[in-house]
């Protein structure tokens, strides 16, 4: 039998360390040192304040 590779199992796992490991501002979710946008994902610089893809504003202050 041929060995079946991990790689996926390996992905959820880093991508369910990130979802659950959020750090930053409230609200905003961290990827490769960016802001990740909660809603729809996206990828925001470190200063960005809100998600210029859906709208989505932090709901802190
Ligand atoms: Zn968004």
């Amino acid at each position: 039998m041929a060995t079946a590779p991990n790689d996926a199992d390996a992905d959820v796992d880093e991508f369910l360390a990130q979802r659950g490991h959020e750090t930053g501002s409230p609200g905003w979710g961290e990827s490769y040192n960016k802001k990740q946008c909660p809603d729809c994902g996206g990828l925001h610089e470190s200063d960005a304040s809100t998600c210029t893809v859906c709208g989505w504003t932090p709901r802190s202050a």
